[in-house]
């Protein structure tokens, strides 16, 4: 792995000299960082993706290994980072709920540890951070949808509480590094996203539910299916991801990044049995603990800053997902 190591360590000045940047993702093997690998090493920069694979695997980014200016590494974000690189992208922690609380003392450690030595990093380079947070800041919200304004509704003691208080732990940890070291951060609060590239065992609903269609077993509801997600194909968001990166403007957020088209979880299973046209049956399971009710973001301030909004609808992103499934299955 020499080979590996010596590309992510060789000086920045060279890649400066190319007017391309060297750009760090950390966990950018998994769905959303996967795509930023690829949106990145298309514009012709360099990509050092940063995984543990604790809940992705190098499959995920093979097709990009050959590539020279390609350089994938395996380690924790909650070790110290040394790298030379131009900007940061921090992606790494486990975003399924089955993930996040398998073991949740290490997601509040990726979550807080990980943010930190990005930070670290950054005031040591003078580089700038994006940071994916989440809309699960606003917890089981009561104001519906949510703007950035509104503080949230969260168990801090509950099973997601490692997720939802760890990324508003690291939130914090970004706006404190602006206000005392001037950090140059960006946040991004995401909501809902789906797309090629997630993991088939993730347990997230849309892979869950395209992958039991696909299979002819039962599709599992959670609770009476009453519930809401509003869902953001994976291009979209990556589009929004970058242009809050570019702005001029040295907006930090956080900002809101997500589809506001809501649907009801028994709307999103008759959409998937209808688009694959399989025979499944809906089995209820009880609601698991926190579970919110309702979510929808409200995306007036991407609108007006980013002049961004999603372009792809529901039933168009599902096909190019259940393509995608079709294929690994
Ligand atoms: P994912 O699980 O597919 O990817 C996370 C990646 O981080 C994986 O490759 C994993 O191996 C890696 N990772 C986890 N802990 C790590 C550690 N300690 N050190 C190094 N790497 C580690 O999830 P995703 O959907 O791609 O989410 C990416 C980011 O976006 C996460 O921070 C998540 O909280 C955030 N987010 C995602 C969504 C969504 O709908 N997908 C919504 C809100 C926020
Ligand atoms: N869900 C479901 N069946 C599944 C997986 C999830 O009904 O097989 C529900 C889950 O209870 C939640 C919604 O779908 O109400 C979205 O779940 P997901 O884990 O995808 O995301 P999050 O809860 O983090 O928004």
């Amino acid at each position: 792995m020499d080979w590996i190591i010596h590309k992510a360590y060789y000086k920045k000045e060279e890649s400066s000299l190319m007017l391309k940047k060297r750009i760090l993702i950390t966990g950018g093997s998994g769905f959303i960082g996967s795509h930023i690998c690829r949106h990145f090493l298309q514009e012709g920069h360099e990509v050092i993706c940063l995984d543990n694979f604790s809940t992705s695997s190098r499959l995920n980014v093979l097709d990009l290994i050959p590539n020279p200016r390609f350089a994938l590494i395996k380690l924790d974000v909650t070790l110290p980072l040394h790298f030379e690189v131009d900007e940061i992208y921090n992606l790494a922690c486990p975003a399924s709920p089955i993930h996040y609380q398998n073991d949740p003392i290490k997601t509040i450690k990726t979550n807080i540890l990980g943010i930190m030595n990005v930070l670290d990093l950054a005031v040591c380079l003078n580089t700038k951070v994006l940071h994916a947070s989440t809309s699960e800041v606003y917890g089981d919200p009561l104001i519906h949808p949510q703007k950035e304004d509104y503080w949230g509704n969260v168990n801090p003691i509950g099973k997601r509480s490692c997720y939802d208080e760890g990324k508003r732990c690291a939130e914090t940890l970004c706006f404190d590094f602006h206000r005392q070291y001037g950090v140059d951060v960006r946040v991004v609060r995401i909501f809902n996203t789906y797309g090629p590239h997630m993991h088939p065992l993730d347990g997230r609903v849309v892979s869950n539910f395209i992958i039991q269609a696909l299979q002819g077993k039962d599709i599992t509801i959670y609770g009476d299916g009453q519930q809401t997600r509003s869902f953001c194909y994976v291009d979209d968001l990556i589009e929004g991801i970058v242009s809050m990166m570019r702005m001029e403007d040295k907006f930090i957020g956080p900002m809101n990044l997500g589809n506001p088209v809501e649907y009801t979880i028994l709307e999103l299973a008759e959409k998937i049995l209808s688009l694959t046209g399989s025979k499944s049956k809906l089995t209820f399971a009880p609601l698991p603990m926190d579970d919110p009710k309702q979510r929808k973001p409200d995306i007036t301030l991407a609108k007006s800053k980013l002049g961004w909004e999603p372009k792809i609808n529901l039933e168009e992103g599902l096909k190019k997902t259940i393509a995608y499934f079709r294929n690994r299955l």
